[in-house]
């Protein structure tokens, strides 16, 4: 080949190598150093006086709008993103979500929140947004008609998530996105799951994507940081909003999650070979009811996740058939590869106990598909060990779940 190929051209694979590269950022070196700043000299009065006109991404001017080292963190986020113009960096994903949540809603809005969203999402919906006069009602993301007649005239937002919190359920995102457009409302998707690499949320119709980068981008269980994507009109929103609750990240973090986002790809891949293998062992024992991975076929969601996406992830629940609480924690507490412990996206495996009910209004758990005793779940986060050896850890955890 003698031409060469325009970015957007290359592969996924082949993008998040280079991704954020500018050499006014790197100097000769590959990554762009650590700049610590707060301070940002100025040559004269005259530079100092043009400053805020100059004040664009990219930029220096102070340390609140960062330096280079967080600016290629946010520029390589973007080029991954398709048809974003900007991403703003906030210091934890759930700073993403409230900061997103500030840039678009107003007193007296409506935000309709999924039913099965991350569980401070809702929190937020009913502490910080109601404390300030935005009314959040949820709704059943699988349930198309209900969410159509959720809107009324003061609905400015929707907030999605897919597969849903704990429970995994995968609802229509497109559908559920040109909806929201189609009624006036801004959607925004928190895409923590599937990153863009598995699910391009812009180019299917959401105007602001989100991630907790503590997860996959970070990947190394060792920072915490959380990313808003947009358009250039929201964008904007976005970027003035952040500035104004005065969020910025670390240069330190930053680098760190430009890191981690360098072996994203293979990262991803392995992780999803590895849960489909242990998901696939998993629905194959007589102990388990039912196994909520939108990966596996026949498993609920499994035809949407096809159609809309083009990756997954480690992360993946299940149900036990019958037993109790007791018998569930049993099982996690024999598990030896596993760690107990929240947060997923490392490169380490981890298992917690789940009772979504209690963090669910509309939709129900079990899932429809279990029967009358199978309640008690599991969330497992499949890391980078190998599966062969995370399958006979399950197994021999399994011992300690038999109901005697
Ligand atoms: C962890 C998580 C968040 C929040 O990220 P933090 O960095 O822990 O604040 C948001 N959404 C989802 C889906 C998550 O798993």
């Amino acid at each position: 080949m003698s031409t060469k190929q325009a970015p957007e051209d290359l592969s996924d694979a082949t993008r998040i190598v280079g991704a954020g590269r500018r050499s006014e950022w790197t100097g000769p070196v590959v990554n762009p150093p650590v700049w610590r700043a707060s301070t940002h000299l100025y040559e004269n009065t005259a530079a100092l006086a043009q400053g805020p006109r100059t004040n664009e991404d990219g930029r220096f001017f102070y340390g609140r709008r960062g330096a280079p080292t967080q600016w290629a963190l946010a520029d390589a986020l973007t080029a991954l993103e398709p048809g974003a113009a900007g991403t703003v960096l906030y210091p934890s994903g759930v700073a993403a979500i409230a900061g997103a949540m500030l840039a678009v809603l107003r007193p007296g809005d409506v935000v309709l929140i999924s039913d099965n969203a991350y569980d401070p999402t809702r929190s937020m919906g009913k502490g910080l947004l109601t404390d300030f006069g935005i009314e959040p009602r949820f709704f059943d993301p699988l349930d198309l008609d209900a969410y159509r007649a959720a809107f009324c005239e003061r609905t400015r937002a929707v907030l999605l998530e897919a597969p849903g919190s704990l429970s995994m359920e995968m609802c229509d995102l497109p559908a559920l996105a040109a909806i929201a457009r189609e009624k006036g409302a801004i959607s925004m998707l928190d895409n923590t799951w599937a990153s863009p690499l598995g699910f391009a949320g812009l180019r299917h119709g959401i105007d602001i994507v989100i991630m907790a980068l503590t997860k996959h981008v970070g990947g190394h269980s060792d920072l915490m940081m959380g990313s808003a994507s947009a358009g250039p009109e929201l964008y904007e929103k976005l970027r003035n909003r952040a500035q104004q609750l005065g969020n910025v990240v670390s240069p330190d973090d930053a680098a760190l999650a430009l890191r981690g986002l360098r072996t994203l790809h293979l990262r991803l891949a392995h992780e999803t070979q590895s849960a489909l293998a242990v998901a696939q062992w998993l629905a194959a024992r007589s102990e388990i009811a039912q196994v909520l991975c939108p990966m596996l076929p026949g498993a609920p969601g499994h035809d949407v996740w096809r159609r809309d996406f083009t990756g997954g992830c480690g992360l993946f629940s299940f149900v036990f058939r019958g037993g109790d609480a007791a018998a569930r924690n049993r099982f996690i507490d024999a598990l030896t590869l596993f760690g107990i412990g929240y947060s997923w996206g490392g490169f380490e495996s981890l298992a917690i106990p789940i009772e979504p009910s209690a963090y669910r209004s509309r939709m129900t758990w079990p899932p429809a598909p279990c029967g009358e005793g199978d309640r008690h779940g599991v969330r497992l986060a499949i890391g980078l060990e190998a599966p062969e050896d995370l399958i006979a850890d399950i197994e021999q955890a399994l011992d300690a779940w038999q109901p005697r």
